[in-house]
């Protein structure tokens, strides 16, 4: 085994290779799941200005320290509407939450503390009286000015990944826009004589290409945005022709996937060799021994097998980490420890078994989905997961714990 390639090794130089893209400016209806390119600091405080967090009076504190206790209702508050003057003491002012604190006012007494009457649209009906029934400490049902925000305070750092509540926080500091990494081109290509495209009729002989929506839906995953050219035939020129049409949709990556191992028809290699600096590995890996790596005019390249679950595994294990480190996200490897629950056999290469995972008393246990073919791309279909086993291990014993990296999210 020792002219095939580490697993370790192999991504580690492609990670070598891969630089970060750049940044966009994009609407935040479009932002959602996208990484923040720079640091953000708050422009504004916010709350912009106190205001009471309850339908209630707002009162000076001081006036109601020995309830119960009448006030005059001076003004009606509402949210959106500023009072014109301050509080005088002895007034309270009706405010809803949400509403500005007018001048003077320190705290808010909620209305079920008062026999103020609330009809059902919210409103007071006109009384120029108020009992305040109980006291309360001065800031009490106020949020205070910069209470969730300073101004000038770092909120959030550029690689973060914008959830809903990041882009509320930005939203309410007033951006229009934000700067995201912008999502890695991809450009996917499938090339074969046997393959069909999607929808077309079955006839002898023919596969439909699976590969190119597989690899799409892999790209669109980990926050790329998948560019699938049409089927290339196996000849030189189809695939020079090929080529020459990916490095024109400004691509950040391309990712072919079959055509690299030696059989007559792999026109990939030929083609690699005339338009780019492209090694060809045998990785220690199964699913996906034969892998190509390299740069095409300054683009990352990925040739993967042609297999389906081959294509799936190398992406997830070496194409993955690449794509990620290009879009600012982070390495999330999602790995758990299962027990297996039956004998296997494995080759002493680093393999990726399709697993279905069982939580019984606390533990997971890994059982094979059955067929292991590469070929069997309902394998994947039936996997929770995909055990390691690790390089040099043959006769894998039920019992054993291994890694396994999860499938689900
Ligand atoms: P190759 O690397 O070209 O020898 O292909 C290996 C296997 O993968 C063959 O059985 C191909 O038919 C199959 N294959 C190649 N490309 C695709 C594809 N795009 N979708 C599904 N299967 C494919
Ligand atoms: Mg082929």
């Amino acid at each position: 085994m020792t002219d095939l390639l580490n697993v370790d090794t192999a991504l580690e130089r492609i990670l070598a290779q891969i630089e970060q893209v750049g940044a966009e400016e994009v609407d935040f209806s479009e932002a959602l799941g996208r990484v923040l390119a720079v640091d953000v600091y708050a422009n504004l405080n916010l709350p912009p200005f106190a205001n009471s967090s309850m339908d209630g009076y707002a009162v000076r504190a001081a006036d109601i320290v020995s309830t119960p206790v009448v006030l005059t209702v001076g003004m009606d508050i509402t949210a959106g509407k500023v009072a014109e003057r301050g509080l005088e003491s002895g007034e309270a002012a009706r405010i809803m939450t949400g509403a500005p604190m007018p001048e003077g006012a320190d705290a808010v007494v909620p209305v079920e503390d008062t026999d103020g009457k609330w009809d059902s649209q919210g409103e007071t009906p006109a009384s120029e009286q108020v009992t305040i029934q109980k006291s309360v400490q001065a800031g009490a049902y106020v949020r205070s000015i910069g209470e969730d925000i300073t101004e000038g305070q770092l909120i959030l750092t550029a690689g973060t990944l914008l959830r809903p509540q990041e882009i509320g926080v930005l939203v309410g500091l007033g951006e229009a826009k934000v700067k995201v990494i912008r999502r890695p081109r991809v450009v996917i290509l499938s090339t074969g004589d046997e393959l069909l495209g999607v929808g077309e009729p079955l006839v002898p002989g023919k596969i439909h290409d699976m590969n190119s929506y597989v690899l799409a839906g892999l790209v669109t995953e980990y926050g790329g945005h998948a560019l699938r050219l049409p089927i290339a035939r196996d000849t030189l020129d189809e695939i020079r022709t090929l080529f020459k049409t990916a490095l024109m949709q400004q691509p950040d990556m391309i990712i072919s996937s079959a055509g690299v191992s030696v059989g007559a028809a792999d026109f990939i290699r030929t083609v690699l060799a005339e338009s780019g600096e492209v090694d060809f590995w045998r990785i220690n890996l199964r699913p996906g021994k034969p892998l190509a790596f390299g740069q095409v005019q300054g683009i990352p390249f990925f040739g993967l097998p042609g297999n389906p679950v081959s294509a799936m595994v190398t992406f997830d294990v070496l194409v993955r980490p690449a794509l990620l480190k290009q879009g600012g996200r982070n390495q999330d490897w999602s790995i758990a420890e299962a027990i297996l629950t039956h004998d296997l056999q494995s080759d002493g290469r680093r393999s990726y078994i399709r697993v279905k995972l069982e939580s019984k008393e606390g533990k997971l246990y890994a059982t094979s989905t059955g067929t292991q073919s590469s070929g069997a791309l309902t394998s994947m279909v039936m996997a929770d997961g995909l055990l390691i086993i690790p390089e040099d291990l043959i006769d894998v014993k039920a019992g054993i714990a291994l890694s396994v990296r999860l499938l689900h999210k």
